[in-house]
Parts: C-alpha cells; structure tokens; sequence
C-alpha cells in the first residue's frame, strides 16, 4: 500500500500577528485528508489542561516542495466542539461571503514582504545603508535587487501548486519584493493567499533567508510593506458609477478599516513613500498618495475594480475582504 504526505498548514493564536504553524501527516493512497488535531498550548491557542484544537481542511493542493502525490492541506482552526476557535477569522469572512454571493466578489490582493539575512534586509551592508531608493524597483543587476532565486523559486512553486498567482515585481526599497494573487472570490483568495505565505517562508528557509511581512521593516527613508487590495463586484465591471460609489463607501467607516488592516499601520501609513496618511482618507485616479486608487486604464475602460491602498503586509486577507464586503455591500446592492 502506497502511502502520501499531506503537510497540514493552519494560523495560530499569535498576537498581534497570527503566524502560520504547519505538521506532516502520512496518509493512505486513495483516502482524503480528514480533520485533525494539535496541542493548542504551543500556538496561543488554547490552555495546558484543555490543550486540543481542531484543523478542518478548507483547501487542498500539490505540494512543490515535495512533489510527487504529496499535498499541502490549508485549515481552519475548530473548538473540540467543531464551533469555530476565537483565533478563526475564516469562519466570519465565509459567511459574509455568502452573504453577498450575488454580487459576484472577486479580490486580487499585492502581497509585499522583505527579506532578512539575520537582523539585516539581504544584501544590506554590514554598516550604514544601501544608496538611496530610486533604482531599484523592478530593477535588474546584482547592485540593485537582492534574493531574486528565492522570489524565482517561490513563483515556480505558487505555479505548480496551482494557486492564481499573477505576477511578481522588485519593490522601492531593496531585498522588498512583491507577488500577486487574484482575482478570485474572497475565500478562495484568502486560503490561496495563506498558502503563497506559507511556501515562501518554507523556501527562503532552504536559502537560509527569513521572508517578514513587517509593515515598516525599516525606520526613515525607505518604503513600508503593504498589501494592496484590489476588488471588484459585477455591478462594479460593469461601469464606473459603481466603481466610484464603493470607493466612497469606504470612506464611511475608515477608521474600522484602518485598526484592522495589520500591526503597525501609523508607521507606514505616514502620507509619504507613496501612501495617504492614516489620518485621511482620499480617493484619486492613478494617485498613489491616496487610500482607494482608481487605476487609470480603469477610468479610461469606465469599468472594472479600484484598490484600496490602507492593508499592511501582514494582514488577514480573511479579516480585509471581509470588511471590504461588509463595508461596500450595502452601498452597490441595488446597483445589480
Ligand atoms: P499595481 O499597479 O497597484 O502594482 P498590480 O498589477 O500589482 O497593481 O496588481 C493588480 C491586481 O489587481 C492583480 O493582482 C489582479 O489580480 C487584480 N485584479 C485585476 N482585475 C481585477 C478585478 N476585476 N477585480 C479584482 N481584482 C482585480
Ligand atoms: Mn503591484
Ligand atoms: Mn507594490
Ligand atoms: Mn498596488
């Protein structure tokens, strides 16, 4: 009897950043990865003497690191009781979307990160600092980007896992890179989105790398790491009118948005290194200085999605579609 692994990957209690925690199961060919369990004690998740937490698979795909029959099983974390674990934000972000089905939600989410050689960025010198930013996004040249065999090998990893990544670009400031994925439906996103994050931890672990989704991961004159989301709804393909009146929408409740869109957003959120300050909300066309951007060949097309700016690196994309959907939902419903 042939048997496979299945590497069970889940999010944990941590605060105020939930870490992604993993373990391997073997399991028979032929049979499905059922739920499972951990000792909650070791991941903020439960106490010593009721330590048993439940992983419920909610999406499945191969393995690139392993390959061969092997999976990765992306989970939600269950009570014994199978309600959801106070750590869950997945079980509120499904139901929202549920919610809302009829508008037809699609995200596609700029996952930013940094990498760090010790309690350095990669590449940085062992005293002062690289020459100031200007050339190295989407740069090319061993002076101006650092770790692209680890970004060249987690997009090949995010390919043959399946997931709908969309591309991959040098960032502003250098060893800061960035990924996309999307456009999906909010959930299918956000579990995908999970999975990028777990594989490109796991493969700058082979390169001896450290990926962090720190929001400012350096102080002064370099550019934060954010998680841009893009979103659209059919009403909002369709025409602009619909475009607008979401970005607006999201103007109401700003400041909500603002305390859940990642630890360490005053940092980033300063007005400069092309963000809108934490205190102010704007809306603009092609501006990269304001919280909701209407990209330009969406303006020209008069239809198609807007990007809200505010997201750190390390948010939950379960806790940002969510809010986004709770947010713009009442205001384009009438609009189908
Ligand atoms: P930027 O110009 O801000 O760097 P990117 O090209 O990095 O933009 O990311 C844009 C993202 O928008 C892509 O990940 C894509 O998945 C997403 N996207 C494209 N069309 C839509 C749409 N109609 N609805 C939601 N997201 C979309
Ligand atoms: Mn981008
Ligand atoms: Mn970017
Ligand atoms: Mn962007």
């Amino acid at each position: 009897m042939s048997r496979y692994k299945a590497e069970y990957i889940w999010i944990d209690g941590t605060k105020p950043t939930h870490k992604l925690r993993s373990k391997t199961r073997i399991l028979e060919e032929g049979t499905e990865p059922q739920t499972w369990g951990f000792d909650g004690s070791s991941t903020q998740q439960a106490v010593g003497h009721a330590s048993d937490c439940v992983l419920r698979p909610v999406f499945v795909c191969p393995d690139p690191i392993r390959g061969g029959d092997d999976v990765l099983v992306m989970c939600d974390v269950l009570a014994t009781d199978m309600t959801p674990h106070g750590s869950n934000t997945r079980a509120a972000c499904a139901e929202v979307a549920e919610r809302y089905a009829s508008q037809e939600w699609w995200f596609g989410l700029e996952q930013e990160y940094t990498l760090f050689e010790g309690t350095r960025p990669l590449g940085w010198p062992d005293n002062g600092f690289p020459a100031p930013q200007g050339g190295y996004y989407c740069g090319v040249g061993a002076d101006e980007v650092f770790g692209r065999e680890v970004v060249e090998d987690h997009l090949d990893a995010c390919l043959a896992a399946g997931l709908a990544i969309a591309g991959i670009n040098a960032e502003v400031m250098p060893a800061q890179w960035e990924f996309q994925i999307g456009p999906l439906p909010p959930l299918e996103l956000s579990d995908q989105l999970w999975v990028a994050r777990w594989l490109l931890y796991r493969i700058a672990e082979d390169y001896k790398v450290s990926a962090t989704l720190y929001a400012k991961p350096v102080k002064g004159d370099w550019n934060g790491a954010g998680c841009h989301a893009n979103f659209s709804t059919a009403a909002m393909r369709e025409s602009i009118d619909a475009c607008m009146i979401a970005a607006e929408a999201l103007g109401d409740r700003h400041d909500l948005h603002i305390q859940n869109y990642g630890d360490g957003i005053e940092e980033r959120l300063t007005g400069q290194h092309e963000t809108c300050s934490y205190r102010d909300f704007k809306v603009g066309v092609s501006d990269r200085g304001a919280a909701v951007r209407v990209p330009w060949h969406v303006a020209v097309a008069k239809k198609g999605y807007i990007e809200d700016r505010r997201p750190n690196a390390n948010v939950d994309p379960y806790v940002v579609t969510r809010l986004i959907m709770e947010t713009v939902s009442s205001k384009t419903e009438s609009l189908r």
